[in-house]
């Protein structure tokens, strides 16, 4: 019976570069049954997120690799349909790490139940989810923005760059975008209220950029590296803080881009400006996740914080769904609606 069968895609091979169709593949399997103690979930949303692209590789990294043959690894929202476990039943609405499958067996183990009254269940993979966390503590632990300061945030329009310029705003900086094109360019500045938004993709980045912070920079959210990078370093202040949340531009390279070796001029610009890069990982903040949910789900009732989704129809879709992320093409939290 067709309602017996569930889906998974699983990692056919390792990519070298930018991944491919082919390095996903997807499989049928019988729906299990939950044993004792356990629970069956049917996922309705599954999250995509650049950190996946690092997963399908088995260089040395933070996190070990997917295996090959194994389901891709995601966070997911989906809906209890069957249990044996005494604190769920079915109908409860629960995240967790569902995987790139449309239905999980669970012991409840990481699984947290949420509540639909209280916002649509797919923001806990977004705006109220881990990349909203890790826009709160790059901006609160590390950047530190103060009123009047200049904050500048690269892949402004995605999950956690929208949400970190929204939240340095809060704080009182002016903030200025970097963004892929016109179109999302005019929803940082319009929809999010950015003070100013560049397009990295103009021929005249770097005069823009420039342009745009006439007081220079004092706080750089990284998300992006590469060229974009090379434009924003050079503007830096005294002083200024650079969380280095990611660098969504070097995910996919075999190899060093051709050109002078900047570190000298990096680290000489480092020390005398005294400028503070510092890396950080959500995984490593998961204990303030209880003051954000309450703090940021405030500010979203009381429309203070705005967030734009990126809906992939179908489990099947979701390999296109996460190339495209890697080249920009997401406008919003990338999202696959499995269900
Ligand atoms: P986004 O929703 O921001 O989507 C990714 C965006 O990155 C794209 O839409 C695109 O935006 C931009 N991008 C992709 N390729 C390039 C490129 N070659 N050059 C410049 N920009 C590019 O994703 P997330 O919000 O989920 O993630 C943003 C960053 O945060 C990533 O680097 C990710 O790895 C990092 N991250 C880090 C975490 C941590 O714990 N440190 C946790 C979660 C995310 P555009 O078209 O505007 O350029």
């Amino acid at each position: 019976m067709a309602t017996d069968i569930a889906r998974r895609i699983v990692l056919a091979s390792r990519p070298a570069g930018e991944p491919a169709p082919d390095n996903f593949r997807l499989e049928e399997f019988r729906v299990p049954s939950p044993g004792p103690g356990e629970l069956l979930i049917r996922t309705r949303w599954l999250s995509l997120d650049p950190y996946m692209r690092g997963r399908m590789s088995d260089a040395p990294s933070y996190m070990p690799p997917v295996a090959v043959g194994a389901p891709m690894e995601g966070g997911g929202v989906g809906e209890v349909i069957a249990s044996s476990h005494p604190e769920y039943a079915a109908g409860d609405i629960v995240l967790g790490r569902l995987g790139w499958q449309t239905h999980v067996l669970s012991n409840g183990a990481g699984l947290r139940k949420l509540d639909p009254e209280a916002a649509p269940p797919s923001t806990a993979l977004g705006v109220l989810g881990m990349p909203g966390l890790t826009a709160y503590i790059g901006v609160t632990e590390i950047g530190r923005p103060k009123a009047g300061e200049t904050f500048v945030v690269a892949a402004a329009s995605g999950a956690v760059g929208s949400m970190a310029g929204q939240l340095a705003r809060i704080a009182g900086a002016r903030v200025v975008g970097i963004a892929g094109g016109e179109k999302k360019c005019r929803y940082v500045k319009d929809e999010l209220g950015f003070d100013d938004c560049i397009d990295h993709r103009a021929a005249d980045f770097a005069e823009r950029l420039r342009a745009a912070c006439p007081a220079g920079i004092d706080v750089y959210f990284e998300n992006v590296g590469g060229k974009v990078f090379e434009a924003v370093f050079p503007l830096l202040n005294l002083h200024a803080r650079v969380p280095v949340c990611g660098v969504i531009s070097q995910y996919n390279a075999t190899e060093l881009p051709p050109g002078p070796n900047l570190v000298p001029a990096l680290m000489r610009g480092i020390l005398t400006k005294r400028i503070t890069i510092q890396g950080f990982l959500v995984g490593d903040h998961f204990g303030k996740a209880g003051e954000f949910y309450k703090q940021a789900g405030a500010w979203l009732r009381e429309g203070r914080i705005r967030y734009r989704e990126d809906v992939i129809e179908g489990l099947e879709n979701a390999p296109r769904g996460l190339i495209g992320l890697l080249r920009g093409e997401n406008f919003g939290k990338a999202l696959v609606r499995v269900a």
